[in-house]
Formats: C-alpha cells, sequence, structure tokens
C-alpha cells in the first residue's frame, strides 16, 4: 500500500517537470524569471478613435447597416427607438440581429416614443420625457446607460455637460439618475428622401479635419451620427461600405462602440 503510494508520487513528480518545462511559455517564465524581458505597451499617441452610430432603428434600412459593420468588421451602436423595436416581428428580429454580435454592437437608448417628431412640447414636459426614455428602457434592455436625445445634440457625461436651455431641464433629471446623454461630432446628413447628401470622400475629408483641427469634443475621439434608412437602397447602402473603407484607408484610425468611449458614468 504504501509503495503503491510512493510509486503515485514519483509518477506525479515527473509528470509535473514534464509539463512544467515542455510548452507553457508561463511555465518558461516562472523557472527562467532573467530571461524575461520587460515589454512596455506601445502606446501610439496619434490613434484615433471612431466611434459610428446609427439613430432610429429598427427600421428597414438597419439590416444593412448591420451586414456592412459585420463584412467590414467595425464595431457600431446603434440608437434603438423603443416603439420601433416593440411595434413589429420585424423590428424585435432585426433588434435581436444586434444583441447576438454583442462583441461588434451596442445597443442604446433613443427613447421610446422618439418624442413623435413634436420636439418642442417633448421637452417642455421633461417628466414625461425621462418617463419616455425609462420605457424604451424596459423594451431595449440595454446593457449601458448610454442615451441619445431625439433631434437634438446633448452631452452629459462625467465632465463633458452640453444642454442647449430646451433639453437642459431633461437632461439634468437624466444625469441625476445616471443616464449618459451622447450626441455626435459629425452627422451624415440626408435629404427629403431619406438619401444621404454628401458623398462618402466628403465625409472622410470631415472626419480628417475634424480630428486635424481638434474640433471634436472629447480630443482624438469622433463619434458620427447616421441614420439606418439612409441605407435602405443597395445604391446608398454601398456608400455607407466606401465610407468605412476610405476611414480604414487611414492608418491611424480605429473603430469602437460608444461603451468605450472615456468618461462615462459608471453603469449602475
Ligand atoms: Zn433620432
Amino acid at each position: 500500500m504504501q509503495l503503491g503510494l510512493v510509486f503515485y508520487y514519483l509518477i506525479a513528480f515527473f509528470v509535473n517537470i514534464i509539463t512544467f518545462s515542455n510548452t507553457s511559455t508561463i511555465g518558461k517564465h516562472l523557472l527562467i524569471p532573467h530571461s524575461v524581458k520587460q515589454t512596455r505597451p506601445i502606446i501610439d499617441s496619434n490613434i484615433k478613435t471612431i466611434y459610428l452610430s446609427f439613430d432610429d432603428g429598427p427600421l428597414t434600412g438597419t439590416p444593412n447597416c448591420i451586414d456592412i459593420c459585420t463584412k467590414e468588421k467595425v464595431p457600431a451602436t446603434f440608437f434603438e427607438v423603443g416603439l420601433h423595436q416593440s411595434r413589429s416581428a420585424f423590428g424585435k428580429n432585426v433588434y435581436q440581429q444586434i444583441l447576438k454580435d454583442s462583441a461588434l454592437f451596442a445597443i442604446a437608448n433613443h427613447s421610446f416614443s422618439h418624442a413623435y417628431s413634436k420636439y418642442i412640447s417633448f421637452y417642455h414636459h421633461p417628466d414625461s420625457a425621462l418617463l419616455d426614455f425609462l420605457k424604451a428602457k424596459y423594451y431595449l434592455k440595454p446593457t449601458n446607460n448610454i442615451t441619445r436625445l431625439p433631434g437634438n445634440n446633448a452631452w452629459n457625461l462625467m465632465t463633458k455637460k452640453r444642454a442647449s436651455e430646451l433639453v437642459s431641464p431633461l437632461v439634468k433629471k437624466m444625469d441625476s439618475i445616471g443616464f449618459n446623454v451622447i450626441g455626435w461630432d459629425l452627422q451624415w446628413r440626408f435629404n427629403k428622401n431619406g438619401r444621404p447628401i454628401q458623398s462618402p470622400k466628403w465625409m472622410a475629408m470631415q472626419v480628417d479635419s475634424l480630428f486635424f483641427y481638434n474640433q471634436t469634443v472629447t480630443k482624438n475621439h469622433l463619434v458620427i451620427l447616421m441614420h439606418d434608412q439612409m441605407y435602405r437602397a443597395p445604391q446608398d447602402s454601398i456608400k455607407l461600405a466606401q465610407f468605412i473603407q476610405l476611414l480604414k484607408q487611414n492608418g491611424h484610425y480605429t473603430f469602437q462602440k460608444l461603451t468605450r468611449y472615456p468618461g462615462l458614468k459608471p453603469n449602475i
């Protein structure tokens, strides 16, 4: 019995030596600590971060935005409208498609009703407007506390605070319950038919210029606002792909979801 035990420990000892000295990098470092070169992470101060954001979905243009970002492997944030998500099987299905790729995409709160496009009245009633965002939170179940006001470029993060007189009462209420409010640095505009106005090249030049002249809310971080519906037609969705490809050609640009934006209030 005792001999068996000794034999067992001997086997275990040799197995340990073989494992430890074989292919494990960690094991090698532990055995020969002085051979490990301390390497510092390379910090490229020229790196600039772009945050693509798509507003007002789920709508018929949203699947194209999902497909293009997936194909180009670029992260994006979808500011969803609770009503659009909850009113149809299509809305729920597209919402699930975004949700499915949480590595690439984030869903953020863009209100429930989008103010039914009656912005002045919406912002003049901050208590009901706040309830509208809470209702959207119930339906969208975002895993972050990022919001964007309908039809208004306001900001409320840890230190970045920008709000017009009209939206300020609502933004203060949102701030008090921990919401981050994120606007945008650059918008790709659309015409009365909902089609993109500027060319992909013009948009890429705007990005270059805003970074160069440090005209973004946070230095070296740029938020682009687009609307899902702009890319519902193939001749327009190709412009989104071209824009992303132009941005990727600049070796100093990287893409992130807005959950990685600096200075966010913590998720509570
Ligand atoms: Zn909107």
